[in-house]
């Protein structure tokens, strides 16, 4: 009789610890489930314009400051070539605990250039746009077109300009000496988009997000800032830091501006990222440091120009300028 007392108080003392660590386990999971977080870098609505590249921001999971992004599921139908409005959905799931967050993404129409004009008065343009426009402001323009170089003084290199596109080996140069007409556009512009926004997203997956910050410029914006460059400090500093119209590589659509425009970035841990990895996705830093007298222009390690992955690799293992690789210097 005795033992079997002792024996039933022992299993209710087991059935209350039972009690216990269930109700435990219940209030950790609540506790865990309020404090896990999944949130968005950047905004939940975002803009681009059709062809654009579409810059991902990244997004931050943790669970009391401990980073559980790797256990984040992106899906994306995200087509910047097509119009329309996407969805991107980022799911956490941690063991029993799941989260889901999303971000819009609308791929506009191309913007008119009356538009744009506006919105550029001050910000540097990153959105491509319709090239082949006729807009009133390319009418209004009193100078010929294929004549920039009556424009401004033939100095500081802008000496014997030629007319392009000039190619050498299927590779599009514009400097100082070969200038590409107002309304010229590359062909490859598309494909250099692409291009820019895989290596995002490579940078991204090694923790460095490489924005764009400059891309595309027509003629008639890199007027604009040119000439307000000239305005504030003459044409031999303007000439220095500053292309003239149909003159910069921007014009293009395979150039593009990304990470920091500061002298120092090429020594951060992203600006050296971009350096080791740009040729991988058919990048090369076209202006590297020490190549001035070649290039026309000082060291820029945000400026990358896209010339295809063969060429890419071989003047960035050799560290060559676009111009000496072609035989041009
Ligand atoms: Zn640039």
């Amino acid at each position: 009789m005795v033992l079997k007392m002792a024996k039933s108080k022992k299993f209710q003392k087991r059935i209350i610890i039972s009690i216990i660590i269930l109700i435990l386990m219940i209030i950790s999971y609540f506790v865990v489930q309020k404090n896990i977080s999944l949130k968005l870098n950047g905004n939940s609505k975002d803009k681009i314009i059709v062809n654009n590249a579409y810059y991902e921001e990244g997004y931050n999971a943790n669970l009391f400051g401990i980073n559980l992004n790797k256990y984040v599921d992106i899906s994306n139908n995200l087509k910047n070539d097509i119009v329309g409005s996407y969805k991107i959905i980022y799911k956490l799931d941690f063991f029993i605990w799941e989260k889901e967050v999303s971000r819009t993404v609308i791929v506009e129409a191309k913007v008119n250039l009356e538009n744009e004009e506006q919105n550029n008065q001050e910000k540097d343009e990153e959105n491509s746009k319709s090239d082949t426009t006729t807009s009133k402001e390319q009418v209004d323009v009193k100078i010929p077109e294929k004549n920039t170089e009556n424009l401004y003084p033939a100095i500081n290199g802008y000496e014997n300009i030629e007319i392009g596109p000039k190619y050498v080996n299927g590779i599009l140069i514009v400097n100082k000496k070969f200038a590409i007409p107002q309304d010229f556009k590359s062909p490859d512009a598309d494909i250099a988009s692409g291009a820019l926004k895989q290596l995002q997203a490579a940078a991204l997956l090694d923790g460095f997000s490489i924005e764009l910050l400059s891309g595309y410029r027509s003629y008639n914006r890199q007027k604009t800032i040119y000439e307000k460059k000239v305005a504030d400090r003459g044409y031999d500093s303007a000439d220095r830091y500053s292309a003239r119209p149909g003159h910069s590589e921007h014009q293009t659509g395979l150039a593009f501006d990304v990470g920091s425009i500061t002298y120092t970035y090429g020594e951060t841990a992203s600006g050296q990222w971009l350096n080791a990895n740009c040729a991988k996705y058919g990048f090369i830093i076209r202006y590297p440091e020490g190549k001035e007298e070649i290039t026309g222009y000082g060291y820029e390690p945000w400026h990358i120009r896209y010339v295809g992955l063969e060429a890419a690799t071989e003047i960035m293992e050799k560290g060559l300028t676009l111009e000496e690789y072609l035989g041009l210097d």
